[in-house]
């Protein structure tokens, strides 16, 4: 079958055209040509709708979901619709034009950082255009390190700055000859029809993908992240139509975070270190009142009686405070065995033993335990575990 005429490539913007089936199954539709660019290089597939007059002369649209191309240059349209158009006959395709304008956006403004990360000695191994997130991958050219913040955040501002001057991006096709006199900073997948995306002479850089005519079309760049990966670096970006709902959620969420503070997002980080701070600060009072807790309740106990903490049982479900009491009581009496009250996991139980004993904390746990569906463990000086409640 004869490779499917694009015509994408020469009118990007064209968001309706009509085709000839010429070849269909259900679900399935091939085109003499297409306004909607097949998934590939990186770049999402094209959404849109096709149309076509029945049988009966009704006329039936149907969604495309997906478009696929194959080795051979044949594009094919996925639809959603059971009907499929008779071969020969005529369709009308129209394209999901706010989806290209985002998806020409990202990729062209991924050229862009390429080149402006290829200038630093940052060379693209590979690139992802995403439904929600776009990455280039770096490695460090040879003899030079991996780019530094300050580098990154160089190129984002040139790139940037090609946004606001509004340069022309041109495609065409060159000869191979001519290759050489561009400079390209990655060679052509393909040995014929090479097709040339060129921002000015910023860039040349050979790519069958979907892009804008001039750089403001582009609008903002925006690097949202860079994180170590595979020896290089990863680098996540937005562009265009894709920041301004992304900095409105954003603020948002920082609204909503200092909300219950009554405080403006950017005293936040105070805010925060602050609490983090009382927590840390209630946390140690807290600890020294369980350890104050258990000094009194040891107290009580005649020292040196290695029977008299056996059946110790505080009115808590902390873990943390009956630690505290069986350390403490078998500090004075030696061997000291600590029942709290049932909280979420069930009733804590704490064996502690101190000295040089006979008893076996984690044997005299497991006893325990047993029989009543308990879970637990730890050693023969210190064990722990929980008692199941069983709903009465
Ligand atoms: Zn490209």
């Amino acid at each position: 079958m004869v490779p499917t005429k694009r015509l994408y490539w020469e009118l990007p913007l064209l968001e309706a055209a009509t085709a000839t089936v010429l070849a269909a199954r259900p679900g399935r539709l091939v085109l003499d040509a297409t306004i909607l660019y097949p998934e590939g290089g990186g770049q999402l597939a094209d959404r849109g709708t096709v149309s076509w007059r029945a049988d009966d002369g009704e006329t039936v649209t149907s969604r495309i979901e997906d478009v696929q191309v194959s080795e051979e240059g044949v594009i094919e349209h996925h639809l959603i619709a059971p009907q499929i158009p008779a071969l020969g006959s005529a369709v009308t395709l129209t394209l999901d034009g706010r989806r290209r304008r985002v998806h020409r956006a990202q990729h062209s403004a991924q050229h862009l950082l390429s080149q402006a990360f290829f200038r630093r000695h940052g060379q693209t191994v590979s690139t992802r255009l995403g439904a929600d997130r776009c990455t280039i991958d770096l490695l460090a050219a040879d003899g030079h390190p991996l780019l530094s913040e300050a580098a990154i955040s160089a190129a984002e501002e040139e790139v940037n700055a090609l946004v606001l001057d509004d340069v022309p991006v041109v495609t065409r096709f060159v000869a191979p000859a001519e290759l050489a006199a561009l400079g390209l900073r990655k060679a052509p997948t393909v040995s014929e029809n090479i097709r040339i995306v060129s921002v000015a002479d910023y860039d040349h850089t050979p790519c069958g993908g979907t892009h804008v005519l001039s750089t403001a079309q582009v609008g903002y760049v925006h690097i949202a992240m860079v994180e170590r990966y595979k020896g290089g670096l990863r680098v996540s970006f937005h562009a265009g139509p894709r920041i301004p709902p992304l900095a409105r959620a954003s603020n948002e969420l920082l609204s909503e975070l200092a909300r219950p503070f009554s405080t403006a997002p950017d005293a936040l980080p105070a805010r925060m270190e602050k609490l983090r701070q009382a927590a840390k600060d209630a946390e140690a009072a807290k600890g020294a009142a369980y350890l104050a807790y258990a000094e009194l309740v040891a107290f009580g106990l005649p020292a040196g009686d290695r029977g008299a903490a056996r059946e110790l049982r505080v009115p808590s479900a902390d873990i943390a405070l009956l630690r505290a009491v069986a350390a403490a009581a078998a500090n004075r009496c030696g061997f000291a065995i600590v029942e709290g009250i049932a909280g979420d996991r069930g009733v804590p139980l704490v064996v502690h033993r101190s000295g040089n004993g006979n008893e076996n904390a984690n044997t005299e746990l497991r006893e325990r335990l047993s029989g009543r569906g308990g879970k637990g463990g730890g050693t023969a000086e210190r064990a722990e575990g929980w008692i199941p409640v069983v709903p009465g």
